[in-house]
């Protein structure tokens, strides 16, 4: 833990600095508030702060109420420490967003407990940032296959295409969907499924360069996303993917399942970013094209015959 000392008298320091030195923590020292200030501003900001009020530059309050009303992350705990002890100052203090106040002289014991209540409360702020992460994490990415769930692939999907309308360049989506995968899940066993979901998702991952975006949009369903000039460059990325899927021997015991899989897909200038859906409707139209071809194919829109799907250029 990051600890700043924040006052211009010096025997407080010397004080706050003999108590803290047998904590685990690390001590910074300001005596004003401007030097405060530069802390504060800079990239080792501490987490618990001993705050006098009054100083030369900046006052206590000061720095107290500006960080409390411009900062949304960094939120450190504040401790205010003067020689008024008014009832109305303390009020004061608080009301400006000071966590805690001590009044000197300064108790050594009163300190050492206020201490233990501000790293208690740090703890578990800390603790509640981590299991964040990991919730945001788990709310991103879906867990068997590691690729993005469907709502963040969606989300990236927006940001391509926001892209794409401002730079005017081509997107491509793709829906795959894995042929016959039921059968797997009843000749095999689920697991033995689960096992074949996560081998394609790796594939479509590796296949495709790093910023495109592969999603689990649903069971045995990806959506893909790619910034791509043409439909035939669409056309020679979507069937080197086909074909490695279609190639791949997946060990399961002594055995190697080999599984297919269909793709449906469009390249489209974007207009509007309201298009998203329209362009998932699309390519699943395609997609379901190529599963009515006989499968373990690729169909871009572009491609289909006129008649029966006039409606999907439209
Ligand atoms: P088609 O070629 O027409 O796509 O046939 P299909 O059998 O692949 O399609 P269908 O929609 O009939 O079956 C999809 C199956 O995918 C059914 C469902 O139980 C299975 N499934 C969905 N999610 C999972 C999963 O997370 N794990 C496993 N093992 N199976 C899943
Ligand atoms: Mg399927
Ligand atoms: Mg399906």
């Amino acid at each position: 833990m990051k600890v700043l000392i924040a006052d211009d008298d010096p025997g407080s320091r010397l004080l706050l600095a003999g108590l803290l030195k047998s904590k685990d923590c690390e001590i910074l020292i300001s005596d004003d508030g401007d030097s405060a200030m530069e802390v504060l501003k800079g990239n080792n900001l501490p987490d618990l702060i001993f705050m006098d009020w009054n100083m030369p530059g900046m006052s206590g309050v000061e720095i107290i109420s500006l960080l409390r009303t411009t900062q949304e992350e960094y939120q450190p705990y504040i401790i205010m420490i003067s020689a008024n002890d008014s009832q109305e100052q303390i009020i004061e203090a608080l009301s400006y967003g000071a966590d805690d106040y001590i009044t000197k002289p300064m108790d050594g014991h009163l300190v050492n407990a206020k201490y233990s209540v501000a790293k208690r409360i740090i703890d578990i702020q800390d603790k509640l940032k981590q299991s964040n992460e990991m919730l945001e994490k788990l709310a991103f990415y879906d867990e068997l296959t590691g690729v993005l769930n469907r709502r963040a692939g969606n989300a990236s999907f927006q940001v391509e295409l926001e892209r794409c309308i401002r730079k005017d360049h081509n997107i491509c989506i793709a829906m795959v969907d894995i042929d016959h995968f039921k059968a797997i899940n009843d000749t095999y066993g689920h697991q033995v499924g689960d096992k074949v979901l996560k081998e394609v998702a790796d594939i479509l991952k590796k296949t495709l360069r790093p910023y495109d975006v592969v999603c689990r949009y649903g069971g045995e369903e990806f959506m893909l996303i790619a910034e791509i000039n043409t439909v035939a460059q669409a056309k020679q990325l979507l069937e080197r993917v086909r074909e490695k899927i279609a190639d791949a021997a997946i060990q399961v015991d002594d055995n190697q399942v080999s599984v297919t899989a269909s793709f449906g897909a469009l390249v489209e200038t974007p207009k509007s970013h309201l298009q998203m859906s329209e362009l998932v409707k699309q390519a699943d139209k395609a997609l379901y094209q190529a599963k009515e071809a006989g499968r373990n194919r690729v169909i871009i829109v572009d491609e289909l015959p006129n008649t029966g799907f006039a409606d999907v250029n439209l």
